[in-house]
């Protein structure tokens, strides 16, 4: 089947207005599940699924921090939110974010970010190289005193696969693949205040289907078949896979542990900044072009 760019633009202009929504309702003392919920009904309202859950990492939480069910974790004064999100209509899946910064004080570093994925996106065609789009990231944030996260970057984008084929590093890897024309992809530039490297930590929310070995147990089992019907292979928080299996948060842990042991699952836990650096990321989707490209997001 011919694929649908007009379907892949249709939900890359609901992604770009969720980030607008987004802006709107974060605000300090607010709790971030309900910030999460808000975003997330959003992108439903529109008519959309998500292409994974929101994530909303803080400071130097680089990505992957989704809420926990019952989090209490609110909004501080001074945070600098990565908003990272995406619609999806049936296989058509869109990647986008921004960073919000409620206090003035990193926004030269959010600034930097957003001014580095303009550049990159600006030397976008088919036939570029990985490695100059890359550099051109780094130079940007050198420029404004920043380092960029090296183990973190972009990535092609096809049906049903937000991270395909080609990855696209922030920074000059020496990578000479070239972008083909056609092909979607999506560039994020992470910026930090730290060393440039991100490292897992605690929090674990984000999992993956992506194989479907019957599991021992009858939970895992429950679990394994809401995770098949309502998720599919897209990326789902341990938030929704509780709703679906009747709020039962401790089936639902023990379940997913037990899944990601048998190898069903892939866990994403959170990525934080290794010497605690703040993070600042900007992102969007896009359609590489003969002589530039077309932004979806
Ligand atoms: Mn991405
Ligand atoms: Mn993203």
């Amino acid at each position: 089947m011919e694929y649908d760019y007009e379907k892949l633009k249709m939900t890359g202009k609901v992604s770009s207005e969720a980030l607008e929504y987004a802006k709107s309702v974060i605000k300090p003392g607010r709790k971030l599940l309900d910030v999460a919920n808000e975003i997330e009904k959003f992108i439903e309202d529109k008519g959309c699924k998500q292409s994974f859950p929101v994530n909303l990492s803080s400071n130097a939480e680089a990505a992957h921090y989704t809420p926990e069910f019952t989090d209490q974790r609110v909004v501080g004064e001074k945070d600098v939110i990565k908003v990272d999100l995406g619609a999806r209509d049936g296989t058509y899946l869109t990647d986008c974010a921004r960073t919000v910064c409620l206090d003035g004080e990193y926004s030269k570093l959010v600034e930097a970010s957003e001014k580095a994925l303009e550049n990159a996106i600006s030397m976008v065609k088919a036939g570029r190289r990985v490695n100059e789009i890359g550099a051109e990231i780094e130079r940007t944030a050198k420029a404004g005193g920043f380092n960029v996260i090296k183990n973190l970057g972009g990535h092609g984008i096809e049906q049903y696969e937000l991270h395909a084929n080609i990855f696209i590093p922030n920074f000059g890897n020496g990578d000479n693949t070239e972008l083909e024309e056609d092909s979607v992809i999506a560039i994020e530039p992470f910026l930090t205040t730290g060393v440039g490297h991100v490292v897992e930590g605690e929090s674990l929310q984000i999992f993956q289907g992506v194989s479907d070995r019957n599991p021992r147990s009858a939970d895992a089992r429950d679990a394994l078949s809401h995770i098949t019907s309502e998720f599919s292979t897209y990326p789902f928080a341990m938030r929704w896979l509780i709703k679906k299996m009747g709020s039962q948060e401790f089936k639902a842990r023990r379940a997913i542990a037990e899944l990601i042991t048998i190898g069903d699952l892939e866990p994403f836990p959170v990525l934080v900044e290794k010497s605690g650096g703040t993070v600042a990321q900007s992102e969007k989707t896009l359609i590489v072009t003969k002589d530039s490209c077309d932004i979806v997001t």
